[in-house]
């Protein structure tokens, strides 16, 4: 597949640029101003379309089935391979110069390229980018980059949550514990035996007195398995389910996380670690011993040399942006195909997140004028999420930063004249 796809990114890019589909209307009033109501932005552009606008004039409608992109023929390929998720990573605008009131537009795609394999978070995948422009007459305007990778999908874990554990008088001790973090060990009030699981009787002198010490969640591997089929809910396969054998002399059964499962080894030292599922219940867990804690999350960069421009996303919000923006996809206003799809929510679009850095942009400098801004996308901004716009210029480079509570939605960078 690997050569038969570069193979075919070579032919498409030697095509050169073909007609993309042509804006149905001039560069018009009513567009910019349902626009800029939709965004906030409450500038006068006087005889001009927003810069950021550019992608706007040549979106299809949402019955219209999208025109083919220069790309089309390597994502279907792609496709075709079990590379069927997509996510967009970058886009990028070049502005040659605005769109002036009453233009009639015309527009141009060619293929960029393709690049992979790479291993991602996302599954291992190929990023594939294409290059649209706008022109007036024989003149460009400006030019988009859209690059998206398609990859792989991990295997999801099945629907549902994992079965919880059946808690009674007897191990209810041992739950709370896991829930404070901590390791219950069950210790008979008589003999001093210690003992697991928890039960309700000594099995060394049958004494029912019992008391519980706190493990010290050191441990070795005594024995494992590799739990590849049948599927579990909650769980994703293949995961190690494993014996150890604690430092005290008790064994337990627990997961041995954060490594990869033909990396398990019997004898393996191991440390605790705790898998909270919910309020209810956490379970002891075990990684390899020296394991480091995980990083605390990467905290936002600090510098602003402005004010931070709090955008709650209202469904509203959302929605009206998609729609001035001509963006018809679902995902953008349809939460229950969104969550069908498994979003979490309906999600601002790209258009958007594009045309509110430039809108930040040049609320932070006035009388700006935007060579180019360069977006590199990340977590999604969910409706009913808040996005934080910050930045800081350097010379004629802008860096805008936009998060939201999951992360990075946008990082972009943007070039003044
Ligand atoms: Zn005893």
């Amino acid at each position: 597949m690997h050569d038969e796809l570069m193979a075919l990114a070579g032919r498409m890019a030697a095509e050169g640029e073909r007609p993309a589909p042509t804006p149905p209307d001039p560069v018009n009033p009513a567009m910019i101003r349902h626009w800029q109501q939709a965004l906030g932005d409450v500038r006068d552009w006087g005889g001009e379309a927003p810069p950021a606008m550019l992608q706007v004039w040549s979106m299809p409608g949402p019955v219209k089935a999208k025109g083919p992109t220069a790309a089309d023929a390597a994502l279907k390929l792609l496709n075709a391979h079990g590379f069927t998720g997509v996510v967009a990573v970058n886009c990028e605008h070049v502005y040659d110069r605005p769109a002036k009131l009453g233009e009639e537009l015309t527009s141009r795609s060619r293929f960029g390229g393709v690049v992979g394999p790479k291993r991602t978070a996302m599954g291992e995948g190929y990023f594939v980018t294409w290059y649209q422009s706008w022109y007036a007459g024989e003149e460009r305007i400006g030019e988009m980059l859209f690059r998206v990778l398609k990859f792989q999908p991990v295997r999801r874990r099945p629907k549902g949550k994992p079965t919880p554990p059946a808690i009674g008088l007897d191990t209810a001790f041992f739950w709370e514990g896991a829930r404070e973090g901590e390791l219950r060990i069950q210790k008979c009030g008589e003999c001093g035996v210690l003992r697991h699981p928890p039960g309700p009787m000594c099995p060394a002198c049958h004494a029912t007195r019992q008391e519980h010490v706190v493990a010290a969640g050191r441990g070795t591997v005594y024995s494992y398995v590799v739990h590849h089929h049948p599927p579990v809910p909650g769980r994703t396969p293949p995961y190690v389910v494993a014996l150890i054998e604690l430092a005290e002399g008790p064994r337990i059964l627990g997961n041995v996380l954060d490594v990869a499962p033909q990396d398990v080894t019997v004898g393996m030292p191991v440390q605790l670690t705790f898998q909270r599922l919910d309020d209810e219940v956490t379970l002891p867990q075990w990684q390899p011993a020296g394991t480091p804690p995980p990083p605390p999350r990467a905290v936002p960069e600090e510098r602003s040399d402005w004010p931070a421009l709090e955008l709650p996303l209202t469904p509203t919000f959302v929605i009206a942006t998609a729609l001035a923006t001509r963006d018809f996809t679902p995902v953008h206003h349809d939460t229950a195909l969104a969550r069908a799809q498994g979003s979490q929510d309906i999600f601002l679009n790209i258009l958007t997140t594009m045309g509110l850095v430039q809108r930040y942009v040049l609320d932070s400098v006035p009388g700006a004028s935007i060579a180019d801004l360069k977006v590199k996308l990340g977590a999604p901004a969910y409706a009913g999420d808040t996005l934080v716009l910050t930045g800081f210029r350097d010379g004629d480079t802008v860096t805008v930063r936009g998060t939201v509570s999951l992360g990075d939605h946008v990082k972009a960078t943007v070039t003044l004249r």
